[in-house]
């Protein structure tokens, strides 16, 4: 029935019964006080319900409600369908979750839902088994006081988690997780962890094979650089007869010694395992390259300008700088037509952190190749890369080293206007070079 009909029916009642109780008190001469019996008696059936109500509510849901007539009545039965819809939903909630419980519990990935003071509410299976953590006793502990890798208490303290972090398994050291944090809900976040030793595993192998054939295809290579150099250098009959043939293929030979070469320091950076502690003397490692780009210039007479800070040294690794700045400064050489300009700087911005550029006036580099060109052997055209004996490595091999040395490599570069290549290197690697009198 409507609310309406209810409450006009129960209002209809209380009226007819006050008008009744009027008349009858009116006929026995006394109207106030039929009308006040009526009124106790009205408000005794009131207290009665209420006090059924009560009993009911506190005896517990499961009984079914009290009979009684009118309007509480069916209050009685609205209570009662409501709390049936309830226990229902209530019912299909709890199976809901029991399910999402189960597949999580299941899942490969360990997972673990850690609230905002970092005290874990509940972990999986996987959890247990690569994290080390125990059901149910860590539940409500924090977990920086569980897993205890100094990187992994570090990155959870740094609140950055647009980046994974890797770590050994504290249960199986050869083991390597991949840990993620995803933020939910009301400051709640989840902690996943990945099992990626197969992965690692193989980039290793791969990174292996490269290096082990790189390095098996070195000395086969200068055998046959060494004799194609004498076969050609000789005076005989068959070195006229083959000088242009000797003479191809020399080349190709020493590209493909470049290449081994550039694929080994490639690989070498990858492990990363050579110091980055020296205090190498930019100024001299550049005076070596100026003399060398000269060189390569040649006859194509290019203006070549260092403008080098004598002052500025780097904390580094020389052997890897040295590699980096002279792939920039021979392609500036390589890609800049004769007579062109080639300015090289090494100096401080006006932060004092050390920047390296080299601006040339060459062919230029159209803005849909520039966020390639770090790649792999990616070359804009690979005719012209390889006949200026380039690998098509050199930028890929600059990228690692500044990767390594926390710099970035910046490049702006227009069609036919010339490039300007910038390294920016972070002011705590900075040195002041030493004074000769000290
Ligand atoms: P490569 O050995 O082919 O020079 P790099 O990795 O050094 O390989 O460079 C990749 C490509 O970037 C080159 O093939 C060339 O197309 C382009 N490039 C590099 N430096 C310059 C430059 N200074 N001016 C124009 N193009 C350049």
């Amino acid at each position: 029935m409507p609310v309406s009909r209810v409450w006009l029916a129960e209002l209809t009642g209380v009226v007819l019964g006050a008008l009744a109780l009027l008349l009858i008190g009116w006929l026995a001469g006394r109207p106030g006080l039929a009308l006040l019996l009526g009124l106790v008696a009205y408000l005794g059936w009131h207290l009665l319900h209420v006090w059924r109500l009560y009993r009911w509510l506190n005896r517990g849901r499961k009984f079914a409600p009290p009979q009684a007539r009118g309007i509480w009545g069916h209050i009685f039965d609205d209570i009662f369908r409501l709390q049936q819809r309830n226990r229902e939903r209530k019912r299909k909630l709890a199976a809901l979750l029991d399910r999402f419980r189960q597949s999580a519990a299941a899942m490969p990935d360990a997972t673990v839902v850690i609230d905002a003071d970092w005290r874990i509410e509940w972990i999986n299976d996987a959890a247990c088994e690569a994290l080390g953590l125990r059901l149910p006793q860590d539940i409500g502990q924090r977990i920086d006081n569980l897993v205890r890798h100094p990187d992994f208490v570090a990155w959870l303290h740094g609140n950055d988690f647009s980046r994974a972090m890797e770590m050994p398994s504290p249960e199986d050291k050869r083991r390597t997780l991949s840990l993620s944090i995803v933020p939910y809900g009301r400051q709640q976040r989840l902690l996943l962890a990945r099992d990626i030793t197969r992965i690692r595993d193989l980039e290793q192998m791969r990174r292996d094979f490269i290096s082990n054939v790189s390095h098996e295809l070195r000395t086969p290579l200068t055998v046959v650089v060494g004799f194609l150099e004498t076969m050609h250098d000789g005076d005989d009959e068959c070195a006229r007869k083959w000088a242009r043939e000797l003479e191809l293929m020399q080349q190709q030979a020493t590209r493909m010694q470049r290449l081994v070469e550039d694929i080994m320091l490639l690989s070498r950076l990858e492990t990363g395992s050579d110091a980055l502690q020296e205090e190498v003397a930019v100024p001299v490692l550049l005076s070596a390259i100026h003399e060398d780009a000269r060189l390569l210039s040649g006859p194509a007479g290019h203006r070549i300008r260092f403008d080098v800070d004598a002052r500025l040294w780097l904390r580094g690794n020389g052997e890897e700088l040295r590699s980096a700045f002279s792939n920039l400064v021979f392609n500036a050489v390589k890609y800049t037509p004769e007579g062109g300009e080639i300015v090289v700087r090494w100096a401080r911005d006006e932060a004092g952190a050390p920047l390296f550029s080299v601006r040339d006036s060459g062919i230029g580099i159209a803005a849909h190749h520039i966020p390639r060109l770090t790649e792999r052997f990616y070359r804009i055209d690979v005719a012209r890369s390889r006949e200026t004996g380039g690998t098509g490595l050199g930028l890929a091999i600059v990228k690692h080293v500044l990767n390594r040395h926390d710099a970035r490599l910046h490049i702006a570069s227009q069609p036919e206007q010339g490039s300007t290549f910038t390294c920016r290197f972070p002011l705590a690697l900075a040195l002041d070079a030493p004074s000769p009198a000290g």
